[in-house]
């Protein structure tokens, strides 16, 4: 016996997150049919088609309603914070500690995984490092993070703006998403140049 067609593309839709397998997108799907009421399916399809007018900021790759985002829109791009992903730069401004603008990479390099330079938005930031006087790389302290922080120096070398690192105050493998305010505000005073 196998599962109807309704089921079966509801798990493949949630299969696409990214940490989902198929087993948990299996169990969120029949969760999802057989616990939640016709108001709580109508709440989740709303939520989806509204996010769908959302669009990524054209600079930074932050999520915003407009082209630009409020952050790009209203502060010096004179100093840019490379982070890997939206989440780190609410992690960021709710420590506020930091005054410049983002620049999300959507990721890391992990040439196991097939994920290369090309791969992640980096080329905005090449073009936008022109301009600005520090690239902080705020990476994560991982092997990856690592590596993604060491190419985008050797991409920077030529351009007159410092490259900074943060100050890590967390383990190798710790990852700035969990890091507290302090942690995180100590990691910002204590970046060191790398160029
Ligand atoms: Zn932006």
């Amino acid at each position: 016996m196998k599962y109807l067609d309704e089921i079966n593309a509801l798990i493949e839709s949630l299969s696409k997150y990214q940490g989902v397998g198929p087993k948990t997108a299996e169990r969120l799907a029949i969760n999802t049919v057989t616990k939640w009421n016709n108001e709580e399916i109508d709440n989740f399809i709303n939520a989806l088609v509204d996010i769908k007018k959302l669009k990524r900021c054209k600079y930074c790759g932050n999520i915003t309603k407009d082209d630009v985002c409020e952050i790009c829109n209203s502060r010096s791009n004179k100093k840019i914070m490379v982070i890997e992903d939206v989440k780190d730069l609410f992690a960021i401004e709710k420590c506020e500690a930091y005054d410049g603008v983002y620049h999300i990479l959507d990721g890391v390099i992990n040439y196991q995984a097939g994920i290369t330079p090309l791969d992640l938005n980096l080329e905005p930031l090449f073009s936008r490092a022109k301009e600005a006087d520090e690239i902080i790389i705020a990476t994560n302290p991982s092997i990856e993070g690592e590596i993604t922080a060491q190419y985008i120096k050797e991409m920077l070398k030529d351009e007159k703006c410092n490259v900074t690192r943060i100050a890590y105050g967390l383990p190798v493998g710790g990852n700035l998403e969990y890091a507290d305010s302090k942690t995180l505000e100590k990691a910002l005073e204590g970046r060191r140049n790398i160029k």
